[in-house]
């Protein structure tokens, strides 16, 4: 219960927080006053303030009375983080007799906040302007009742009238005292989306930021041809020594690549004729130039697509060459302690980055990065996103900290927080204990399946160490994005055979292709003006059939002695379905009568994630051998919203009453079939949606390694009765609020 107090005396005049103001030597002075009034005349154990820095979009932790006074200045949250956060976005108060029971409480590490059960937060605001909040804290639960939250809310509102103009007093003191220090320290940070998250430090490297092909070449006097035969060999050390110490993690990716790049360098034709070139009188930089040209047009002006795409490797290596030539200042292509800046970039160019060490990447280019974003987390490269071009205000070499856990890139870091992320970057990098095959128990104990999502082969092992039974989504288009290219029959053989090897006994579901939408390929000239509407997933395979054989049959081979199962995406009728079926059947014939080993009669399933698979979901499920549920797109493609669209990502909400209404359509109507039904989108990692799903009868999930020791303990920690009971309530709700309504009134 509440405790009851007096509030009317905390309902303050303006002219007492003037006065307080007046005190204050500096706004963080004059709000650390603040706070401790409040405390003390509210009894709190801890009063603490927030104020939105625009620039980074994020809530600041600028004064406290109870939590770690190392934590002002450094607690950062976003509109709609945490319980704070929340409370700013929704712009009302938040009042919790024990906080950890609110959905998006979200605990902050170094703050001592542990130790505080009740909590009150109220926005600041001035009319619907933003500018911060009010948090009070108490160690004993239910300690604040709804006085207190009328009390907190004047305050706010003279607070919000007071520091509109506090900030133009301060700086107007400022200057007339003390004019060589800011007392109003301008934050230096900026705000960003994340795409793989991580912590990175290093300075800043802009992706090819001048072009050396391009170069007037240099007037040199050393014999060129043994200075071109000296670069030649010290380019393929190069490339041979990134190839000899690719980590295995990427080698199935990475090896598409170097391997292309050194045949090239080998090839007689290309470095023999620089040398003529250079015998007839040439500059090794001007041969190399020519050379390079000449190629690089040739291959542009080639009728197919795929020898048009390799224009970008022979330039590539190109560059390499003339800093080779140039000696001496060129690293060995090691990005170590750099953080990398790219407006666009191709998956190739990602994953070289990774076999170069990279700290970290910054991607200013918008649109379509949902592919970048999942080949960076698997490649463990901490990556964010600058939506609107601002990469010009990063100059080369400049030292960043890019927080790709919180989303923000801080500029010029200082010690303290460098020192921050060197701890953040140890307690995350800690391995996680490896946890036996096993499949996650409710807490009456009902069984559900733990699968892991794979894209490149370090997620297989990543998928044995988190306990997964099986593999429940393998994307296979990563090797086909990288190369840009179809690689043949016997180098996907090789790629899927290794993936097989290495997985745990179980389930094995490999997908089939699925590029167009947001992983684009093929030639860049003929892009679909909307490529979400266009040749996506299990169409582009079946109007490209021999590439479609040539998948198959190496998925066929590569898993002949496994639990295999083939899934199809984007299918958005029967007829698709059974045509990929068909094309199964007809492979696996063919490859009986060529007598090559191969599982002859995969488990074959359709990805639910159109609209019209949802509608036709009774059909599927009586036809289909598995379901599996593809959130990241159902919910795109059910509520119309591109989530790489800034200003309609806010809508994306996979708590939508419709989506919730078709997960919990689909799950019946497999269980109605007896088909097994999973989830490997992203939203099936939250523990809310786990909830959710357990109690439409959900009993399998697939999800990234990284993220199943936490799936495994939200299911540990609610009983199927309760989630039921809790997704029933949430599929009576109407309208987006209503559902957010009930899912902060529910209670484990
Ligand atoms: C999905 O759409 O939820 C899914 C898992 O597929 P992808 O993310 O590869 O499009
Ligand atoms: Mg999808």
């Amino acid at each position: 219960m509440a405790a009851r107090r007096d509030t009317m005396d905390l309902v303050w005049s303006i002219s007492e927080l003037s006065s307080l103001f007046g005190r204050s030597t500096n706004i963080d002075g004059f709000l650390q006053d603040v706070v401790d009034r409040i405390a003390e005349h509210l009894d709190s154990d801890v009063c603490s303030v927030y104020l939105l820095d625009e620039s980074a979009e994020l809530l600041v932790l600028r004064a406290s009375r109870g939590l770690d006074p190392d934590a002002v200045g450094r607690v950062h949250l976003r509109i709609g983080e945490g319980i704070t956060g929340t409370a700013v976005k929704e712009l009302r108060p938040i009042r919790e007799a024990r906080a950890s029971r609110n959905p998006n409480y979200k605990h902050i590490p170094n703050t001592r906040e542990e130790e505080f059960q009740s909590f009150l937060a109220v926005p600041i605001r001035h009319g619907l302007n933003r500018i911060g909040a009010l948090v009070v804290q108490h160690r004993r639960p239910d300690q604040f009742g709804r006085h207190d939250t009328r009390a907190l809310q004047t305050i706010a509102g003279q607070l919000a009238a007071t520091l509109e103009n506090v900030e133009i007093l301060m700086e107007l003191h400022t200057r007339l005292d003390r004019p060589e220090v800011p007392t109003v320290r301008r934050s230096e940070s900026i705000r960003c989306h994340i795409a793989s998250e991580g912590v990175a430090v290093g300075r800043v490297f802009h992706l090819r930021p001048h072009d050396l092909l391009a170069e007037e070449p240099s007037v040199v006097h050393e014999d060129q041809e043994a200075a071109f035969r000296k670069a030649l060999e010290r380019t393929d050390a190069q490339i041979e020594a990134i190839h000899r110490d690719l980590d295995e993690r990427i080698s199935d990716l990475a090896n598409l690549i170097f391997s292309s790049h050194l045949l090239m360098l080998r090839d007689e034709e290309f470095s023999g004729e620089m040398i003529r070139l250079i015998a007839d009188g040439s500059t090794a930089s001007e041969a190399v130039r020519d050379v390079v040209g000449r190629y690089a047009d040739l291959l542009a002006a080639s009728a197919n697509p795929r020898t048009r795409e390799k224009t970008h490797d022979i330039r590539d290596l190109g560059q390499r060459l003339l800093r080779n030539l140039r000696g001496g200042e060129e690293e060995h292509g090691d990005l170590r302690g750099r953080v990398v800046i790219a407006h666009e970039m191709y998956p190739s160019d990602l994953v070289r980055l990774a076999a170069q060490h990279a700290e970290g990447l910054i991607l200013t280019g918008g649109g379509n990065t949902a592919h970048l974003t999942i080949l960076a987390r698997s490649l463990e490269i901490p990556a964010v996103l600058l939506r609107s071009r601002r990469e010009d205000e990063l100059p080369e070499d400049e030292l960043v900290a890019v927080d790709a856990y919180d989303g923000v890139i801080h500029r010029n870091p200082h010690q303290t927080l460098l020192d921050q992320f060197q701890a953040t970057a140890e307690a995350r990098s800690v391995e996680r204990p490896t946890i036996a095959p096993s499949s996650a128990r409710t807490a009456d104990g009902v069984e559900v399946e733990l699968l892991a999502n794979v894209n490149i082969l370090h997620d297989v092992d990543l998928a044995a160490r988190a306990g997964a039974t099986g593999i429940g989504l393998y994307r296979s288009e990563f090797p086909f994005l990288v190369r840009n290219d179809f690689p043949s029959e016997a180098e996907q053989y090789r790629i899927y055979r290794r993936i097989v090897e290495r997985a745990v006994q179980g389930p094995l579901v490999l997908r089939t292709l699925d590029v167009g939408g947001d992983k684009l390929f093929g030639d860049p000239a003929n892009r679909e003006s909307n490529p979400f509407l266009g040749l996506r997933g299990i169409r582009f395979s079946l109007a490209h059939p021999e590439s479609f054989d040539d998948q198959l049959r190496a998925m066929l081979r590569a898993g002949a002695d496994r639990d295999l199962r083939i899934l199809f995406p984007m299918v958005a009728s029967l007829d698709e379905f059974f045509q990929a079926r068909e094309r199964v059947r007809a492979v696996s014939a063919d490859l009986a009568d060529e007598g090559l080993d191969h599982h002859p009669d995969p488990k074959l399933g359709v990805m639910v994630e159109l609209p019209s698979t949802v509608e036709c979901c009774e059909e599927f499920a009586r036809e289909a051998d598995f379901l599996s549920i593809g959130s990241n797109d159902l919910v795109m493609y059910l509520l119309a919203v591109d989530r790489s669209n800034e200003q309609v990502e806010r809508l994306y909400d996979p708590y939508h009453p419709a989506v919730l209404r078709a997960l919990s359509r689909v799950i019946r109507a497999a269980d109605r079939h007896g088909t097994p039904v999973s989830m490997c989108g992203e939203a099936g990692g939250t523990p809310v949606m786990i909830r959710f799903l357990l109690g439409c009868g959900l009993r399998c999930i697939s999800a990234d390694p990284a993220r199943l020791p936490g799936i495994r303990s939200e299911i540990g920690r609610i009983t199927v009765s309760r989630a039921r009971t809790f997704s029933d309530d949430l599929l009576r709700q109407s309208s987006v609020r209503d559902v957010a309504g009930a899912i902060s009134r529910f209670r484990l």
